[in-house]
C-alpha cells in the first residue's frame, strides 16, 4: 500500500496517514496517466538486427517487465506502443503505417536505433530515412545498434512524456 501511496504521489497525487489508516487524493487524468505509462504494450514485429537487442531487453538480464512493458502483443489492435526496432525498406513502410494505423489510441512510438531514426548506414533510395516520415515519433533511441539499456532509457523518457503530455486521448497526431 505505502508502494502504490508513493507512486501516486509521485503522480501527482496526495496522501495522508490517519491513526495507521492512509488515503490518497488525485485526479481521473492522474490515475489514467499513471496506468497508460505503467503499462505499455508493445506491438510484435522487427525489423532488422536492433529486433535482437530488443528481444534482449524482454529477457532476464535487462527484465523490461520493471517498466510494465513486457507484454508484447501479437495484434497491433492490443498494443500501443510501436517500437520500430530496425531499417524500414520503402516496401515495408506501408506496412508499418498499417500496423500504426491498427493499434487503438493512445499510442506512442519509438524509433529504435540509428536506421529508424534517420537510416542509419543506408542512405540509399531503398531505405526510409527516417520512420518519422511515416509515423509520428515519440522518442528516438540512437546508436548502431543500441543497446537494450538504451531501449529501456528511452522507455522511462517515453514515461516521463506520458506523465507529463497533454490529454491524448481524442488528440488527432499530425504525420
Ligand atoms: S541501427 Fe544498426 S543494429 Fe539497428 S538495424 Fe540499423 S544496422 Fe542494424
Amino acid at each position: 500500500m505505502a508502494e502504490g501511496l508513493e507512486a501516486f504521489e509521485g503522480a501527482g497525487g496526495a496522501s495522508a496517514a490517519l491513526g495507521g489508516d492512509a488515503f490518497f487524493l488525485t485526479t481521473l487524468k492522474t490515475m489514467v496517466r499513471w496506468a497508460e505509462r505503467n503499462s505499455l504494450w508493445p506491438a510484435t514485429f522487427g525489423l532488422a538486427c536492433c529486433a535482437i537487442e530488443m528481444m534482449a531487453t524482454a529477457g532476464l538480464r535487462f527484465d523490461i517487465s520493471r517498466f510494465g512493458a513486457e507484454v508484447f502483443r501479437a495484434s497491433p489492435r492490443q498494443a500501443d506502443l510501436m517500437i520500430v526496432s530496425g531499417r524500414v525498406s520503402q516496401k515495408m513502410a506501408p506496412v508499418v503505417r498499417n500496423v500504426y494505423d491498427q493499434m487503438p489510441h493512445p499510442k506512442w512510438v519509438i524509433a529504435m536505433g540509428a536506421c529508424a531514426s534517420c537510416g542509419g548506414i543506408f542512405d540509399n533510395y531503398a531505405i526510409v530515412q527516417g520512420v518519422d516520415r511515416v509515423v509520428p515519433v515519440d522518442v528516438y533511441v540512437p546508436g548502431c545498434p543500441p543497446t537494450p539499456d538504451g531501449l529501456l532509457y528511452g522507455i522511462m523518457k517515453l514515461q516521463d512524456k506520458i506523465r507529463a503530455g497533454a490529454d491524448r486521448v481524442f488528440e488527432e497526431r499530425a504525420v
